[in-house]
């Protein structure tokens, strides 16, 4: 499949935390992990230029699109936004990834603000799985530890999920949804919590093959329309 990873260089990536967290990047780093799978990626950088390298070729050529992002989502412009939902309504996956919750793409495709309590406390985490037959939760076991990561919390304001597949749980006391998924038109989105980019959650065996799983469960079914519309149609009445 034809894999696009938009994803944000920051400040906080530059940072000896983040550098440590990742070396190569955490971009490179899901990119690496889908590649991992057969994949072909493109990678995107987002930063004080928004997503302006997501151009229409790119765009046009995406079966599954992740998004990650966290500092520069009001730089990346309405008409790309416009351009991402359009494609995703038309049968595209798409795979929001921590902070992505606050993207200007995932609060339009699901139409609520999406906000939601957090402390950045390098927290353990516990991801309970809550459908161990979900095709995204396949040979993971009950649960996920994740050692470090930023705690987020309920009341998550989402939509009710058409599938929930996990629950975190928190050292606070927290808990939240942090793998749903929903669908939207003809496509299919996941939305997973864990991935500040200090700490080094993509490198855990498990959640790269979860979120390899979700790229595979939300990648099209069908050949992606070419528009979304009612056509007008003639007479459909039984003619005697
Ligand atoms: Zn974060």
């Amino acid at each position: 499949m034809q894999i696009t990873v938009v994803c944000e260089q920051n400040g906080a990536m530059l940072s000896p935390e983040g550098k440590k967290a990742y070396p190569e990047g955490l971009g490179s780093c899901l990119k690496g992990m889908l590649e991992e799978a057969g994949h072909n990626v493109t990678l995107v950088t987002i930063g004080e230029e928004g997503a302006a390298a997501l151009t229409d070729e790119i765009i046009g050529g995406t079966d599954v699109m992740f998004w990650w992002g966290h500092w520069y989502h009001g730089k990346v412009s309405d008409e790309i936004v416009a351009k991402v939902a359009d494609r995703a309504l038309r049968g595209m996956g798409m795979v929001f990834l921590h902070s992505a919750h606050d993207s200007k793409i995932f609060k339009r495709l699901l139409g609520s603000s999406c906000s939601l309590k957090w402390r950045e406390d390098g927290e353990h985490e516990r991801l309970w799985c809550t459908d161990m037959t979900h095709p995204i939760a396949r040979g993971l076991g009950e649960y996920i530890d994740i050692p470090r990561e930023e705690m987020y919390g309920e009341p998550f304001d989402i939509p009710t999920p058409d599938e929930l597949v996990y629950i975190g749980w928190f050292r606070g006391g927290e808990v939240f949804r942090g793998g749903c998924v929903f669908r939207r038109g003809a496509g299919k989105l996941f939305y997973f919590n864990p991935g500040h980019e200090t700490y080094p959650t993509y490198k855990l065996p498990a959640v790269r093959q979860l979120l390899r799983q979700a790229c595979a469960y939300v990648a099209p079914a069908l050949p992606i329309k070419g528009e979304i519309c009612c056509p007008h149609v003639e007479q459909f009445s039984v003619k005697e």
